[in-house]
């Protein structure tokens, strides 16, 4: 390829809309623009660094005998309706009407499909276990679609399902799986951790997640520093107690103007934040509910989702005139004491535990102090609501732990009999006794995979791509294109390199040097050939993206030291 034919808009300057590097980076380097929010074009290069990505998992899901096939990403409700997920999956899910206004959806996923796909042929224990995938465009109009590819509303995934006769067959599909991601992450150069994840919408019992590493990834994990325990932060159990020594007092009003946050409180009151019990006020359906955790914790809203057992959208920050009603006071003096009548109050275990605690008085500029649980308030006390904390014990085995955060760009489930049992797909075992098919479900976030490569490979000036997903291994660089030698040299070059089935572009723009090593920087390739001064002579410079280490060379020792690159 030609760089004066390719279509690489780069940008120079950093578009104001893109906070992540990756975003910026795929944006300035000519490879994606926005269409809409969270909905991106590919231009040439991404679409080159895809199709490697793509190739990669293709060579492991081989490896384990996954088959691939090609869903539609139209998809029948009647499907989503017998498993249940027509509602569970609520506003993430795109949904449209055809001309006999039949109701479809933009698959998010495809576990239903996959079902509906086996149950109607496969019969016999004989033909399991069976392994499935496809690589596919999956549409979820995600709340906060944002950070470019990281969370775009339209997006590709591998998906693949495993299909076994008993739960043993199951595990072993679902370590297969493990491995080839492992395989997959490896062969693309990540730095990534794998954890204990939830199940969320997909139902089913263990579940794993690669989390990319990255200092602002959306993710944040726990892991031991002793034992192998990992997690995902709202996996992960929050075990610690709190005791008390001190004698209950006796309740009392304390006059509190305009103070309302944690950290106004802990100033106002000169008391440590552990001290105050927040009150969280959520609309579920028709029911207000207030949580009440200790006031230096997060809320955990995945615990709590699972307590009430809805789905996320079906649970809200109560707003504010919500708050006003079953308070009668301002958002900021909520408390648990004199709520309106029929406000679910939900404990954290902690919160019975804390001695003369200080919490909203519902009544605007008022707080109470002295407050005990069981003297001043009840609630349904619920087990463990907060967000663990790098100061907690582990959860397995008590010792410290420490916490990192990441991207999630894999994800693997055991889902067990969720889907066949919903969508009644049955094979018969050597007895001719009707079975559930035991289910596994597998993705990766193929787009979301490239931006996180870039989050780990690049520097000031750019992306540096690792070898095995490089849009081209080579770019050689005319860097005065008025020259002629210096021309007919970069073409015989790469013309040499092309022919040897080198993957190279060749920059002869009609543009200055520095505005070629420019991009050539951006874009990442990371091998870098640069025809100049020395043509005449045969001599090149040799540069390496990463590191910059560079060599004179002659053209005769050039194909040689490039290929030892490539496979190293
Ligand atoms: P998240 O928690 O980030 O919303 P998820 O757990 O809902 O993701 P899965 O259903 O597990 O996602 O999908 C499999 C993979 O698809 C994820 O591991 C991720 O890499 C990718 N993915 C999911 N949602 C998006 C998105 N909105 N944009 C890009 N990739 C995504
Ligand atoms: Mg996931």
């Amino acid at each position: 390829m030609k760089m004066s034919k390719y279509y690489v808009p780069t940008l120079r300057e950093v578009p104001a809309e893109a906070e992540l590097i990756s975003h910026q980076l795929l944006l300035r380097a000519g490879m994606i623009r926005k269409l809409a929010s969270g909905v991106y074009t590919y231009l040439p290069l991404a679409v080159k660094v895809l199709k490697n990505i793509e190739t990669i998992v293709r060579r492991e899901m081989d490896a384990i005998d996954s088959q691939e096939c090609l869903m539609s990403a139209l998809c029948p409700s009647e499907l989503w309706k017998e498993s249940g997920r027509w509602e569970d999956f609520g506003p993430e899910m795109f949904r449209l009407h055809d001309r006999h206004n039949r109701e479809f959806c933009l698959g998010p996923t495809h576990e239903e499909v996959f079902t509906n796909l086996i149950r109607h042929e496969l019969k016999s224990y004989k033909q399991l276990p069976l392994s499935l995938y496809q690589i596919q465009t999956k549409f979820r109009d995600e709340k906060r679609p944002r950070f470019g590819l990281m969370r775009g509303r339209e997006f590709t995934m591998k998906d693949a399902y495993t299909f076994d006769r008993d739960e043993e067959g199951m595990r072993t599909s679902y370590f297969d799986m493990w491995k080839a991601y492992e395989n997959v992450f490896d062969s693309c150069n990540l730095d990534y951790k794998v954890v204990e994840g939830d199940s969320g919408a997909m139902g089913g019992s263990d579940s794993h997640e690669f989390i990319a590493l990255s200092e602002v990834g959306e993710t944040e994990i726990v892991f031991c520093t002793s034992c192998d325990y990992a997690a995902t932060d709202e996996k992960a159990d929050c075990n610690y107690t709190v005791t008390s020594t001190n004698e209950k007092q006796t309740l009392e009003k304390v006059h509190t103007p305009d103070t309302k946050t944690i950290d106004e409180l802990e100033t106002f009151f000169n008391i440590s934040k552990d001290n105050f019990i927040k009150t969280l006020l959520y609309t579920a359906g028709e029911e207000t509910i207030a949580v009440l955790i200790p006031g230096d914790r997060e809320l955990n809203e995945l615990k709590l989702l699972k307590h009430l057992e809805v789905q996320e959208h079906g649970l809200e920050i109560a707003a504010a005139e919500v708050v006003q009603e079953v308070t009668g006071a301002a958002v900021g003096f909520a408390g648990p004491k004199g709520l309106k009548e029929g406000t679910r109050i939900l404990v954290d275990k902690r919160v019975p535990e804390m001695v003369n605690a200080i919490i909203g008085a519902n009544e605007t500029d008022y707080h109470f102090k002295n407050v005990n649980f069981g003297v001043d308030f009840e609630g349904e006390v619920v087990g463990d609501l907060a967000m663990i904390k790098v100061t907690d014990p582990c959860p397995k085995c008590g010792k410290t732990i420490e916490m990192e955060r990441g991207n999630e760009v894999g994800n693997i489930f055991q889902l067990g009999t969720k889907y066949s049992k919903a969508l009644k797909a049955t094979f018969l075992d050597e007895n001719g006794k009707e079975q559930l098919i035991v289910m596994g479900s597998h993705g990766i976030g193929v787009t979301r995979t490239l931006a996180a490569i870039i989050e780990q490979h690049h520097d000031e000036n750019g992306i540096i791509w690792p070898m095995s997903v490089a849009p081209f291994h080579v770019i050689v660089t005319v860097v005065n294109s008025k020259k002629e030698d210096q021309q007919a040299l970069g073409e015989e070059i790469y013309q040499t390199l092309k022919s040897n089935g080198i993957s190279v572009i060749l920059d002869d723009r009609k543009e200055r040097a520095g505005v070629k090593f420019k991009d050539a920087e951006l874009i990442g390739i990371p091998l870098r050939v640069n025809v100049g001064r020395d043509a005449a002579e045969s001599m090149v410079e040799f540069k390496l993206r990463k590191g910059g280490d560079t060599q004179n060379v002659h053209t005769d020792a050039l194909l040689e030291l490039i290929k030892t690159e490539i496979s190293k």
